[in-house]
């Protein structure tokens, strides 16, 4: 997609870079204390006797000391504290007696020792991340550090989100005989949150194929990707997949795939086309498998393949050949090892099955039934490991 833009890293998170972003300063920008000790020039002090030296200043973080060292002279150092003129190692306070103005310590002292060295994270000129990077916290963070204050990223991509069914209904309104709940749109468009996107929540349209057609001719026109649920399977009022085919084009309909099968992809207009399932487990896991990646690319971003982990199945999961399947399930560690459950009856109506799910199980088209105690792949879900914590 053409466009970019120039903003503030503050609005950055999750952002697609559209140029290099180079470091404008050496970080760190000088020679620094690493640790709170004395400052002093390691010269002759690799196997001599205990030495004595005059404190002759102190140089705090953001205070540096204005006196250089002569011979047998230190300077008191704090951590982030700028490395004062002549010294070039720094003996630990741990390993230093103080009596007065004099610092007794007993060698060695290495150079270089406890001393960060300017442009030692980065260098001024070097690339802190290429072209077509989401921006991630850390990223933005060394952004932080180096001083910069704007970046270039690549426009947002903009989506339209439609629900389709007639017997939909948003929330707040009491469910009327045979009405549920409009989830699918909800869903999307709070999972798009995460994505570099401008989202147009184009409401429900009902099962009607001009109405349908229309929707989507009007909505196509400022939008670079539409994405529906509902209405792409085989039934009577199924709409969703011939009004694109009349109005736009279907590239193809159906994928071997549980939970998703009646995936329809496509065109209409300048908009790429995502005809989700209805069944709001399938609408999920489709978003997941095929909308996000897409999103990520149209964005300049190439997306990665997710990182797929081996773990032990606790349970016997019937499969039948011919689909490849993503069961939800639970991913924990047990002796060292990785053990996966499966939340459930995987019904794809069944939104139980993100209960307490982190992961995707994957069971590839050509296996059967899996025992407990087989092996499977696994992919995380989005959020896992967005909080770690030390036990
Ligand atoms: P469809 O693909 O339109 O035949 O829908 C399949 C199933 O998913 C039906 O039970 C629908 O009621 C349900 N469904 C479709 N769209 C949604 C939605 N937006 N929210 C919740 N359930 C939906
Ligand atoms: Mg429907």
């Amino acid at each position: 997609m053409d466009g970019t833009e120039r903003i503030a890293i503050d609005a950055a998170i999750g952002r697609i870079t559209a140029k290099h972003v180079n470091a404008p300063i050496d970080l760190p920008p000088f020679d620094a204390s690493a640790m709170d000790g004395y400052a002093v020039d390691a010269t002759g002090l690799d196997h001599a006797d205990e030495k004595r030296f005059d404190v002759i200043g102190e140089s705090l973080a953001g205070r540096p000391s204005a006196s250089s060292l002569s011979p047998g002279d230190t300077i008191r150092v704090f951590t982030g504290a700028a490395m004062p003129e002549g010294a070039n190692a720094v003996v630990l306070q741990e390993d230093a007696v103080r009596q007065g103005a004099t610092m007794i310590t007993a060698p060695p002292v290495h150079h270089d020792q406890h001393v960060r060295h300017r442009g030692h994270d980065v260098r001024q000129g070097a690339e802190l991340c290429c072209r077509g990077t989401r921006l991630s916290h850390f990223h933005l963070a060394w952004f932080a550090a180096c001083g910069i204050e704007e970046v270039t990223v690549s426009r947002r991509i903009r989506v339209g989100v439609f629900s389709t069914g007639d017997e939909l209904v948003e929330r707040g309104r009491a469910l009327g005989p045979g009405q549920v709940y409009d989830s699918n749109r909800f869903a999307i468009t709070s999972l798009l949150r995460e994505k570099a996107v401008e989202t147009f929540d184009l409401g429900c349209i009902a099962d009607d194929p001009q109405v349908i057609a229309n929707s989507l001719e009007k909505a196509c026109k400022n939008t670079d990707l539409l994405v529906t649920s509902g209405g792409v399977s085989v039934g009577d009022a199924d709409y969703v997949k011939e009004a694109v085919d009349r109005i736009g084009r279907i590239e193809f309909w159906k994928i071997a795939l549980k939970p998703g099968k009646p995936l329809a992809v496509g065109r209409v207009g300048p908009a790429l086309f995502f005809g989700l399932p209805g069944n709001p487990v399938s609408a999920i896991v489709t978003y997941l498998l095929f909308v996000a990646p897409t999103i990520d690319r149209l964005g300049g971003h190439e997306p990665t393949p997710p990182l797929t982990l081996t773990a032990t199945v606790h349970a016997r999961v019937r499969h039948s050949l011919g689909r490849r399947e993503y069961l939800r399930g639970t991913l924990r560690s047990s002796d060292g090892r990785l053990v996966v459950t499966p939340t459930g009856d995987q019904g794809s109506n069944r939104l139980a099955t993100f209960a307490g799910a982190n992961c995707l199980m994957v069971v590839d088209e050509d296996k059967k039934d899996i025992e407990d105690g087989e092996s499977v792949d696994v992919i995380l879900l989005p959020d896992e490991g967005a909080h770690l914590m030390h036990s």
